[in-house]
């Protein structure tokens, strides 16, 4: 099989064999009280539960009525013991529902539901029901990628398990452990879609799983019926820095490329995170809406690295020290990956649904090296795989300049950090990036409030004669 890849990247150390060959153990907070944000990707939920409330796990505790929107479940039986704002992820205060665990275990799971018998529309209807979002980073609401837009045609459903950040583990032992239940979360999208063809994607440091799947494909494909009626097949793509990126793995895998400020869909591709398709398959086969989280809990100053999972909410302080030990000398929390994750100010924040690791850096393993002045190399512009050029945005942002970063692609950055990663300045490119992006979002919505607030003048004043 050869490895497909895509221009650009780089090859950071992989420092993934600490935990690569750990299988997922499960374990629970110390407090016995679980943080869940009510919002977890998607549009704005509210909670509707209130303070006092005993709740079993799997039932609904926060929602909105937009398509945008991905409902929100207790991970624990229990009681609700406070509604109100938690640190999370991002250094920001967030509205959670902190429900005490009464060790009870009871559940509230919808019936489960035969995905190939159902409609699309059905089937589109469980996952939102399940709180499905991607797990694999962005939290977007699984049923709004799942819909492409009227007029686009879905030909490939691939299964992301580049899981190319170093450090990760989690997405690799999903694929060891559940390779079945992936297999049948990728037979579901690809009837949802109408997609022809199904690819599951890995880097070649995970080769040895291509058997595994393999087997899972053809143990499905014995039943040419429900599953077993669609192609799937798996892919090895080189060990490449952001592989995991959509754009990167759709241009390795089937060659296209996603215009700019386009959707996959506009390629003719859905990616799909391979815990939100194991996720998708129990959601089904179970009813189990996303209340479980598996993720990576590495770093050198972690003294056991391992893979776990925990009821969504967990807060990463009430794994230490029973589950997380720690090494004198931790310099660095961060939520994710290291080329891509967020710095924490505390290790009290908690996990999320999209949350793949938490990682307990040394200064070794950390780069707090002062910004110096770009120095003109170009290194960032090379390496850059949305083929972007990283020092003139970030110069443009730096200048208030707006305008021409847009011009720029500041809006197709992916935030991959690969320009800041070979930057020997040290230029922190993907901080002005988000700086920029903001500001830049925030000016298109003050700028449609105050087209808005002058139509609305104008319909009045036309009422008015
Ligand atoms: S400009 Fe954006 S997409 Fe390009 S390498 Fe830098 S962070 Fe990644
Ligand atoms: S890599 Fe850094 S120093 Fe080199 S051009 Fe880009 S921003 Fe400037």
């Amino acid at each position: 099989m050869t490895a497909k890849t895509f221009k650009g990247g780089v090859h950071p150390p992989e420092r993934k064999d600490a935990t690569k060959d750990l299988p997922v153990v499960r374990v629970l907070p110390s407090s016995r009280t679980v943080w869940i944000p009510v919002t977890q990707g998607g549009a704005p939920n509210a909670p509707i539960v209130k303070i006092g409330d005993v709740v079993a796990r799997g039932q609904r505790i926060a929602e909105s009525d937009a398509f945008m929107s991905a409902p929100v479940h207790a991970s624990v039986s229990g009681t609700v013991k406070k509604i109100e704002t938690h640190l999370v992820t991002g250094n920001v205060d967030a509205l959670c529902v902190a429900i005490e665990d009464d060790g009870s275990g009871t559940t509230l799971f919808m019936d489960p539901l035969d995905p190939f018998t159902c409609t699309p529309e059905t089937a589109l209807e469980r996952i939102r029901s399940a709180g499905l979002v991607g797990m694999g980073g962005a939290a977007f609401p699984t049923h709004v990628k799942l819909s492409p837009p009227k007029g686009m045609k879905i030909e490939y459903l691939i299964a992301n398990g580049a899981e190319c950040e170093p450090y990760l583990t989690i997405d690799e032992r999903t694929m060891a452990e559940h390779a079945a239940k992936i297999v049948d979360g990728v037979a579901i999208c690809m009837r949802i879609t109408g997609a022809t063809e199904g690819i599951i994607a890995l880097e070649d440091n995970k080769a040895y799983l291509v058997p595994i799947l393999e087997k899972a494909i053809a143990a499905q494909r014995a039943i040419p019926v429900g599953a077993g009626a669609f192609a799937i097949s798996v892919v090895l793509c080189k060990t490449r820095y952001p592989q995991g990126g959509e754009k990167m793995l759709i241009k390795a895998v089937v060659n296209r490329e996603v215009p700019s400020g386009g959707l996959p869909a506009a390629a003719g591709c859905v990616v799909q995170n391979v815990g939100t398709l194991k996720a998708i398959s129990e959601a089904f086969r179970e009813g189990k809406p996303l209340i479980d989280r598996g993720l990576t809990l590495s770093g050198g100053a972690c003294a056991e690295p391992k893979n776990v999972e925990v009821p969504i909410g967990t807060l990463v302080g009430d794994l230490i020290p029973e589950v997380i030990s720690l090494n004198p000398g931790v310099c660095k929390i961060v939520s994710g990956g290291p080329m891509m994750g967020i710095a924490m100010k505390s290790a009290s924040f908690p996990v999320q649904k999209n949350t793949s690791g938490v990682l307990f850096l040394t200064s070794r393993e950390t780069a707090l090296v002062e910004e110096s002045p770009c120095i003109g190399c170009g290194r960032c512009i090379t390496i850059c795989s949305c083929r972007l050029a990283p020092v003139l945005i970030a110069r443009a942002i730096k200048a208030d300049d707006l305008e021409e970063a847009t011009r720029n692609g500041l809006m197709d950055c992916v935030e991959c950090g690969t320009c800041a990663y070979v930057c020997p300045a040290h230029v922190k490119l993907v901080q002005h990036f988000r700086i920029g992006k903001h500001m830049v979002r925030t000016k298109a919505t003050a700028k449609a409030a105050a087209e808005a607030k002058k139509q609305a003048a104008k319909a009045a004043s036309e009422g008015a004669r």
